[in-house]
């Protein structure tokens, strides 16, 4: 699975991590076949089947490259706001830009959003311009036709891409004037993914429509619409816990006082000795000077091969660290928390005081639907 959900790295640039999921691929010959046997054919007629199929696949690479154009956009403006850049992912239905956190103000969500698209138009308007000016300087067809489809397509996809619904960028310019009329950013969040179900529905029955009389076309915009149900509601979900742990601090979360893995015991030993508490999956690592080195879990350790003869320090992996004092929420922007895998060490002066996992913060949001956390006011 998770090779799966894998992308494939292409490389970074300005220390951005670019990757390209396999999904891409899918995307790569679709557009290459409706290209090379739909388009051209009718567009630039009388050539053979190879020189069509070689300009459907460059065009479908360069709509590929003008949509981490697209991607790098957002992700320019972003830095211009400090907001650091995680990675860009090429997939299936477009780009994914990670950002570390959401946009400080309405006018950075503003124009975070609107790079995208715009950057989007600018490459359409110029991939059509160079074609109309090549086609007047007497280009072949085969050159001008796929350089004004790319014009074409980018243009629909700056105008998709402006559709006031989320995830797409125009339900973040909508986020962004709802935040902005009413001060309120979860209102403008709550808009946004309300018309990102609602476009999305309407997709799926547009497509339902299509694909019933006959047009396999149909199965696609299904998708998109799925696509966008879930992805709304998933945007929603988490930002109405991001809001509830707003304040919260990995102190008023943690576990302290862990069941810790001396890391020269043997795997064999350790394991063992587990079965005295059955509720830890994964500890936190620690010598004999009780510093931190890495975390283990029962399932790292339980494949080992010779577990009598390998130490606990040989199967510990490097993970991120946290501090009491640090919002809760920075440390989930560093990644995933999965449970029975992953656990944060929480150092306080380089000495373990705790650690985090999936449940720690599911309990975290759970609870904090009725009781805010971190109120460190105490009642008597
Ligand atoms: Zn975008």
């Amino acid at each position: 699975m998770n090779t799966l959900l894998r992308s494939v790295p292409l490389g970074r640039y300005r220390g951005v991590a670019l990757g390209a999921h396999w999904s891409t691929l899918v995307v790569v010959i679709l557009i290459a076949q409706a290209v090379a046997m739909a388009f051209l054919p009718v567009a630039a007629p009388g050539r053979s089947p190879v020189s069509y199929w070689l300009a459907g696949v460059l065009a479908a690479l360069a709509f590929m490259v003008s949509l981490l154009v697209h991607e790098l956009a957002h992700a320019r403006v972003a830095n211009r706001y400090g907001i650091e850049v995680r990675r860009i992912d090429l997939w299936l239905l477009g780009g994914a830009t990670e950002l570390t956190a959401p946009p400080p103000t309405p006018r950075a969500d503003l124009l975070l959003a609107l790079a995208g698209p715009g950057a989007s138009a600018a490459v359409g308007v110029v991939a059509a311009v160079t074609a109309t000016a090549l086609d007047a300087a007497g280009a072949p067809p085969l050159v001008v036709s796929p350089l004004m489809w790319l014009g074409v397509a980018n243009v629909l996809l700056a105008g998709f891409n402006l559709v006031p619904a989320a995830p797409l960028d125009g339900g973040r310019v909508l986020r962004a004037i709802v935040w902005w009329r009413t001060g309120e950013q979860a209102r403008g969040e709550r808009a946004a993914a309300f018309a990102g179900r609602a476009f999305g529905l309407v997709l799926v029955a547009l497509g339902a429509g299509n694909a019933f009389s006959g047009r396999t076309s149909g199965l696609w915009l299904v998708l998109v619409g799925v696509f966008l149900v879930f992805a709304a509601s998933a945007e929603q979900s988490y930002n109405e816990v991001r809001h509830r742990l707003d304040g919260v601090l990995v102190r008023d979360v943690m576990r302290t006082d862990p069941p810790v893995a001396p890391a020269w015991w043997t795997v064999d030993r350790f394991l063992r000795s587990c079965t005295a508490d059955r509720h830890q999956r994964v500890f936190p690592v620690v010598s004999s000077e009780a510093a931190p080195m890495g975390v283990v879990s029962l399932t790292d350790l339980v494949s080992v091969p010779d577990q009598a003869h390998t130490t606990v320090s040989d199967v510990a992996r490097d993970v991120p660290v946290a501090l009491p004092g640090e919002p809760l929420l920075d440390v989930l922007g560093r990644g995933p928390l999965t449970a029975g895998r992953d656990i944060v060490p929480v150092l306080d002066d380089g000495v373990l005081t705790g650690v985090l996992d999936a449940e720690d913060v599911a309990w975290a949001t759970e609870i904090s639907r009725a009781v805010r956390l971190g109120d460190r006011e105490t009642s008597s």
